[in-house]
């Protein structure tokens, strides 16, 4: 299987000549099966260079799995040109919404009004469908299995676990470990430990010795100490996770958007070495053959 990153920036595009090595696009990577299958995770703006390049290999299925319906993963959508053909089908792959039961299909849905977009939904050409789906419910699409994990963030938010062709690789959408703020030595403090290490072993199960783990790494450890709760990881936190779960390979995505990239290698290069597995900044365009 082969993985391509089309956008790696998290919150909020960055285009200008501070990002130009990683790039400035919102989430988006493209995974394409030994057959062909081809698996598009998340829609942020970096999905309008993966369709772009997809021309000569269409009608064809597109399966776009959503990770969590936050502006930066969806906000690309409309610009996924081969909607607009006939004859290919797309299929969009989400979680209900807790709030209000919606399904997937509030991804596009809330973007096709004609006060945010010139075309309602009734008038893309392509077959589309939604197909709303289930935390550990696995499901086929051609070759690949493709699991889903509820992981913390503050909406429902899935991590897909991708197996295909003897490899697997898992891409966390957005992602803060749980932490523990109620007093110590207070059931309350036992309760929420027990459910923290619950989740906690789940996921290490779950990307135990996987091939390729993306990842969320969003600050640094001092900047995260003011913003407990906004939904991210860091660098640290998620190389604790690989490290736990002996992952093969681990890349650090939904870089930070106030970040350049000299700032992101500077952070990079004072990390703290591991033999154990090899780490990378995700940039646009990089691609992992596996
Ligand atoms: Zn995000
Ligand atoms: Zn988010």
């Amino acid at each position: 299987m082969k993985v391509k990153f089309w956008g790696v920036r998290g919150s909020i595009p960055t285009p200008g000549p501070e990002t130009t090595r990683y790039g400035g696009n919102t989430t988006c990577l493209q995974v394409v099966t030994d057959n062909g299958d081809l698996i598009i995770l998340d829609a942020g703006t970096g999905i309008h260079a993966l369709a772009r390049q997809l021309p000569g290999k269409l009608p064809g299925t597109a399966h776009i799995l959503i990770t969590h319906t936050h502006w930066d993963h969806i906000h690309g959508l409309p610009f996924f040109t081969p909607l607009f053909v006939q004859g290919n089908q797309i299929k969009i792959y989400g979680g209900r919404d807790i709030d209000t039961g919606e399904g997937i299909e509030r991804a596009l849905n809330v973007q096709l009004q004609y006060c945010y977009f010139p075309i309602i939904e009734s008038e893309l050409k392509a077959d589309l469908e939604y197909v709303t789906i289930l935390a550990k419910k696995s499901f086929q699409i051609g070759s690949a299995t493709i699991t889903p994990y509820l992981l913390n963030h503050p909406v429902i938010n899935f991590g897909y676990k991708i197996d295909c062709d003897g490899k697997s690789i898992f891409f966390t959408g957005d992602y803060e470990p749980l932490t523990n703020h109620h007093s110590p030595n207070t059931v309350e403090f036992a309760n929420h430990q027990q459910m923290i290490e619950s989740n906690l072993n789940e996921l290490v199960q779950a990307i135990t010795n996987i091939d390729a783990l993306i990842i969320d790494a969003s600050y640094t450890q001092e900047e995260y100490s003011s913003k407990h709760g906004w939904g991210h990881g860091t660098h640290s936190s998620s190389m604790e996770l690989a490290e736990k779960a002996g992952v093969k390979q681990l890349f650090f995505t939904h870089h930070e958007p106030t970040r350049s990239d000299t700032e992101l290698e500077e952070i990079f290069k004072n990390l703290k070495k591991n033999s154990d597995f090899e780490h990378y900044l995700a940039y646009e365009g990089l691609e992992i053959l596996l």
